[in-house]
């Protein structure tokens, strides 16, 4: 199981000041937990600002068909903001961000582990519920699934033809962030400070 918590009001105003803002809930495992009237109060004061050019709240944005579907309807809301704000766990945002692959796609929350059972539904990329989402400094590409040593702070360097040192057969993770932000213009946010991961939050430390 997992739960959905939203980031800080500082941090999520950072990611919207003085933009235009698509929102996008995902309540497929509101049973688990979605944080509801957090989302909603703050999704009120972002309307109340001007500058929301839409809404919506769905189920399942991790899966890319639903997804798709969704969002069609609301594609000139999206070519008319800036940034998409989404609200849901770490597979529905690096979901959305690969859809919009030109689009800055935004984690409102951090996705948490909860000790338990495991949805089935089959996910095209991994949340490893970290704890502390980076997809806001990553392009929406997770560095601690999409990379075989979970590196927050850039390629490790023994990359081979763009290919994973501790796997060959996979792509480095580090080199499909860099291209996603280089394709964004945004390779600025690489030279974000050392982040210091707060392993407390982590689910295998946890479990210790
Ligand atoms: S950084 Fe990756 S593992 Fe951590 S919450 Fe975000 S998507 Fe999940
Ligand atoms: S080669 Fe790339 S994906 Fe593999 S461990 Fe190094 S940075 Fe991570």
């Amino acid at each position: 199981m997992l739960i959905t918590q939203l980031k800080s009001k500082e941090t999520i105003a950072s990611l919207v000041e003085d933009k235009k803002v698509f929102i996008v809930n995902c309540k497929g495992c509101m049973e688990v937990h979605f944080p509801e009237k957090e989302a909603e109060e703050l999704q009120k004061e972002l309307c109340a600002g001007g500058n929301v050019t839409g809404i919506i709240t769905t189920d399942y944005i991790c899966n890319p068909d639903n997804m798709k579907l969704r969002l069609k309807k609301h594609m000139a809301q999206i070519a008319a903001a800036d940034v998409v704000l989404v609200f849901s766990c770490g597979v529905g945002v690096q979901t959305i961000a690969e859809y919009l692959d030109e689009k800055k796609v935004c984690a409102a929350c951090d996705t948490i582990p909860m000790p338990g059972f495991q949805g089935v539904t089959p996910l095209e990329y991994d949340c490893d519920q970290c704890g502390e989402c980076y997809l806001n400094l990553t392009g929406g590409i997770c560095p601690i699934t999409a990379c075989s040593k979970s590196l927050l702070n850039g390629q490790c360097g023994g990359t081979k033809n763009g290919k994973c040192e501790v796997d060959p057969e996979m792509e480095c993770g580090w080199e499909r962030i860099y291209r996603r932000l280089a394709m964004m213009g945004r390779l600025d946010v690489l030279g974000y400070p050392v982040k210091i991961r707060n392993y407390a939050t982590d689910k295998e430390v946890a479990a210790e």
